[in-house]
């Protein structure tokens, strides 16, 4: 349910969000598309209606060849109406979202900083990298997993196996206090669902894995089976905000990621992780907006990271994202902040695609109509996404973060319990 008016009412608006968040999409021919399908459908109704004027007058004594001729006309009518709608749609599809008001114009480096939390730890020994510590350790196997599966697969091994599934059940402890329903997600789904919720399953420079032979795709990120749960819903005002917390394994080909960070476990092709995912009314989707960075900020700063958060500029947010707050953490092995996670507020982006509506428990206010009800209709809920944990940047963050000079790495204290009180890794 894409507002094809609303962009049509709107062009030059919608043209400068397209130019402001570098997006590929092609405004000029979804209007053209959107004007030949507004006329095409007045073209059917004026077929319809002159066949059933004809019927009238002939009253059932038409030729067989004349009713042939105009049934056959309606027929190529539509099809040609139903055409033209699904490339109206696949076009429409790359149109981002709006832009909040406060969202700085301009590419990465306009990006800006909300807060800082913590500064760089000091070492007085030389600093080793996640790959230089997990070899020492014997924590990964990166060899045999590029035999098993190809480059940027990986084996955890020993401390670092408990180091996931501690951080992963930690994680979902700590959300879960929050109000957050736990799920964990298919991980196949639907090609039509993924495109949905903004992510585009086909193309040459596609994050997504596709199965052959079939219309599904591996998921890059619960958001899109979590996203997908309420699909073609209206949902009761009462039952909002609905809050969720979903574990799945990760997917994605990072097509385009040479040049960019892709050492060890900092890019990978398959991960765990944890994610937030709220569905709310449209006058809320700020305020949870808010929440999800406090909770990921609370998380990061009990295991003591030293991070900033960042309000991210336009030509950064992808399609769905109205706004986006990313957190990035300081990685010492790399001398640099990594981003470890990112909340996006993506209104009714997803929701439109994906039809989820609820019902406003308040009438209208508006007179009704004579033997209308004056219930207000249903409208579209805001969707937010959030990162609670992608396991392989924290392991990163905490093997650097907190090696020691004697070759041991210490567990934050929040995480002992979940590695059956383990304080270290010791060299074995
Ligand atoms: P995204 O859904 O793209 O916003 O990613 C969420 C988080 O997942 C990022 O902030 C990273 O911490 C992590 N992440 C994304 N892509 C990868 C990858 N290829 N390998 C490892 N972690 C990743």
């Amino acid at each position: 349910a894409i507002d094809f008016k609303w962009i049509t009412d709107n062009k030059d608006a919608v043209a400068a969000n397209v130019r402001n968040r570098n997006s590929n999409a092609n405004l000029e021919l979804v209007l053209e598309l959107y004007e030949k399908m507004l006329d095409l459908q007045k073209e059917v109704e004026r077929l319809r209606k002159e066949r059933n004027a004809v019927a009238n007058k002939m009253k059932g004594k038409l030729e067989p060849s004349e009713r042939q001729k105009l049934i056959e006309e309606g027929k190529n009518l539509k099809e040609e109406l139903l055409s033209l709608e699904e490339d109206l749609q696949q076009e429409a599809q790359c149109i981002p979202n709006i832009t909040h008001p406060d969202v700085p114009i301009g590419g990465e480096e306009c990006a800006i900083t909300r807060k800082t939390v913590g500064s760089p730890c000091k070492f007085s020994f030389p600093v080793k990298d996640h790959l230089q510590l997990g070899k020492e350790l014997d924590l990964f196997d990166f060899d045999a997993a590029s035999e098993v599966s190809g480059s940027k697969f990986y084996y955890l091994k020993n401390e670092a196996v408990m180091l996931e599934m501690a951080l992963v059940n930690w994680t979902l402890s700590q959300v879960i206090k929050n109000g957050f329903t736990p799920l964990t997600t298919p991980e196949l789904v639907r090609s039509s669902v993924v495109e949905k919720c903004g992510f585009q399953p086909r193309g040459d420079n596609t994050q997504v894995y596709s199965i052959e032979g079939s219309d599904q795709c591996l998921i890059g990120t619960a958001e899109i089976p979590v996203g997908g749960i309420h699909m073609d819903s209206i949902l009761s005002e009462s039952s909002l905000p609905l809050k969720y917390v979903a574990f799945s394994h990760c997917f994605r080909t990072e097509a385009g990621a040479a040049g960019t960070a892709t050492r060890g476990l900092y890019r990978v092709h398959q991960f765990s992780k944890v994610e937030m995912f709220i569905l709310c009314r449209p006058d809320e989707s700020d305020f949870y907006h808010e929440e999800l960075i406090r909770i990921e900020e609370d998380l990061f700063s009990s295991l003591g990271l030293h991070y900033k958060t960042l309000d991210m500029a336009s030509g950064d947010l992808g399609a769905p994202a109205y706004r986006k707050y990313d957190i990035e953490a300081w990685m010492p092995g790399l001398e640099r902040f990594g981003e470890i996670s990112s909340a996006s507020n993506c209104t009714d982006y997803q929701s439109r695609r994906l039809g989820i509506r609820y019902r406003p428990s308040e009438p209208s206010g508006a007179t009704p109509k004579k033997g209308k009800s004056n219930l207000a209709p249903p409208q579209f809920v805001h969707t937010l996404n959030a990162t609670a944990c992608a396991v392989p940047r924290m392991i990163v963050c905490l093997l650097e973060n907190y090696q020691q000079e004697n070759g041991c790495v210490i567990i934050p204290e929040p995480l002992r319990p979940f590695m059956g009180g383990l304080e270290l890794i010791a060299p074995k």
